[in-house]
């Protein structure tokens, strides 16, 4: 007898092909058969007359590291129909670190990752594979490169080279033949911008001769010891001088640069057409959401959590804190909100602009996002303010939408569920781009469903998974065409999407009438 029958939908398989009438059934976690069946025996039969039935979403870049672990059931999640998470983006993760590197990194990351149990076993990439499988979703990993320095020179100034070089190597061959499909870094958050480029080449020729990819995103701190000054060009140099496929992370256009897709592509088609391989992704909304210490410049980060919080607390310190903040970044910090703060009195700040919270404790905004960074132990988080004009951020949907007619572009929610006043991606990414964007600017359902399933599969090697067809894992979404839509605002950011009915990971019901099951069949992928 089948597990499951999926009866009456409508399939949109994730190849891009036009979907058609099928039933799908489901055994022992994968799909047996595509096809119009006769009313067999299941124990569970789902109609889905009128539903799309999809493979699962893949959301190639989320961080969810700390709360799949604090939380499996992971509803934000998995409500948008999302069956597998890429995670330990831009560089950060758990693994591999010993004891002591996890207990300091745990702390010092807590604005993204949140805090996950103290006495995890992080030691390789293997044992966090196992910490992961049993949630809601399936999980894939790759090497974080914060990890991987902190093993071998800890939070300190200094490109990887000799010894310790070939012992981050070491750490790489470990992780990726553990199952992690490649390297993550972020060149913007420490100790990952004390690398160099050098240093990111001779890490990617790893990584190639694995076939994993090299996911980053690209610098904007040390851009003097940067191929190019930095950003997408020293990506697509690591990428044109090591071989390794470069997955370019949160590429898209900003409210300064809206309506300008194609000059953002420029350099990346260049490269193309040199031979680097390159995907990108991006997700629908105008603004991003990342930690106050994202701004600091790296003299300050050294020795880890314990060193900058003296910093920030030393008078003869903070005010050159201030003082290089304002000098490297100028206005950075001028648009943005609590998004989670924790420590006493913290959760009354989520929300709250930068602004109106300098004005209130009589102050400037810089001053007072270090000391909200001091009572909350780093454990803070913000995201920007949407634009005040209507047309920029339309603008910016269909600079989305123009981006993932591009077979190269995937879509990664860069989720941080922390907060009350978290940053709405966490909620809606999917239903946003697959129900309310896909319908305003008319593009077709089989290629929206590709890019977030069969496409992210192939790049990351999630072998069978991404595609609904015979053999393949029973990872699906089912939804409504027509209502699926993302309900999650900046204002209200943790309401669940509307017409995702049913969410299926490995064969089993994790979704089922717009509820979740509590049914954590999630596995640690490939
Ligand atoms: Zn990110």
């Amino acid at each position: 007898m089948l597990d499951l029958l999926i009866r009456g939908g409508t399939v949109g398989d994730g190849t891009g092909a036009p979907p058609r009438m099928a039933d799908v059934a489901i055994e022992g976690g994968d799909i047996v058969e595509v096809a119009p069946l006769p009313a067999g025996e299941a124990a569970r039969v789902v109609d889905a007359t009128g539903l799309i039935v999809a493979p699962g979403f893949i959301d190639t870049h989320a961080h969810s590291d700390g709360a799949l672990l604090m939380d499996p059931q992971h509803e934000n999640g998995i409500r948008q129909g999302i069956t597998t998470e890429v995670i330990t983006q831009d560089g950060m993760g758990f693994a591999p670190l010993s004891p002591d590197n996890y207990r300091l990194y745990r702390r010092y990351i807590a604005g993204i990752l949140g805090l996950p149990p103290e006495d995890l076993d992080t030691s390789t990439i293997e044992a966090m594979r196992r910490a992961y499988a049993g949630a809601a979703c399936n999980v894939a990993m790759l090497v974080p490169h914060a990890a991987v320095r902190l093993e071998t020179v800890g939070f300190r100034d200094i490109p990887l080279r000799g010894g310790p070089l070939d012992a981050a190597k070491r750490l790489l061959h470990e992780g990726l033949e553990q199952g992690a499909r490649g390297l993550s870094t972020g060149l913007s958050y420490y100790p990952q911008s004390y690398s160099d480029t050098e240093e990111l080449v001779e890490l990617c020729r790893v990584v190639a001769e694995y076939g994993g990819v090299y996911v980053t995103h690209v610098r904007n701190h040390n851009t003097d010891r940067a191929a190019h000054g930095g950003g997408i060009a020293e990506a697509l140099d690591v990428g044109r001088r090591s071989g390794v496929k470069v997955h370019v992370s949160h590429y898209k256009t900003a409210p300064a640069t809206a309506g300008q897709p194609d000059a953002l592509m420029a350099e990346v088609d260049a490269a193309k057409r040199d031979g680097v391989d390159v995907t990108l992704e991006c997700y629908p909304y105008p603004v991003g959401s990342t930690v106050p210490g994202f701004f600091m410049a790296g003299e300050f980060h050294e020795g880890g959590p314990d060193a900058l919080l003296e910093r920030l607390t030393d008078a003869a310190v903070r005010p050159r804190i201030i003082e290089s903040l304002r000098a490297l970044f100028p206005g950075a910090l001028a648009t943005a909100a609590w998004t989670h703060v924790g420590g006493e009195g913290g959760a009354a700040l989520e929300g709250v602009a930068f602004a109106d919270l300098a004005r209130q404790r009589d102050t400037s905004i810089e001053e007072m996002v270090c000391d909200v960074m001091v009572e909350s132990r780093l454990m803070c988080g913000f995201r920007y303010l949407p634009p005040d004009s209507v047309a920029t951020w339309r603008q910016m949907d269909e600079d989305v939408i123009q981006l993932l007619e591009r077979d190269d572009y995937m879509i990664g929610s860069d989720a941080i569920p922390h907060g009350a006043m978290r940053h709405p991606r966490a909620h809606g990414c999917f239903p946003r781009i697959v129900g309310r964007l896909r319908r305003r600017h008319d593009v077709p359902l089989e290629r929206i469903v590709q890019r977030v399933t069969q496409a992210p599969a192939r790049r990351f090697g999630l072998d069978g998974r991404g595609e609904v067809r015979a053999g393949m894992r029973a990872d699906l979404v089912i939804f409504d065409a027509e209502r699926i839509t993302d309900l999650a605002t900046f204002d209200d950011p943790r309401v669940p999407p509307a017409g995702v009915p049913y969410v299926v990971v490995n064969g089993r019901m994790a979704v089922d009438g717009e509820r979740c099951t509590g049914v954590l069949a999630g596995e640690s992928v490939p």
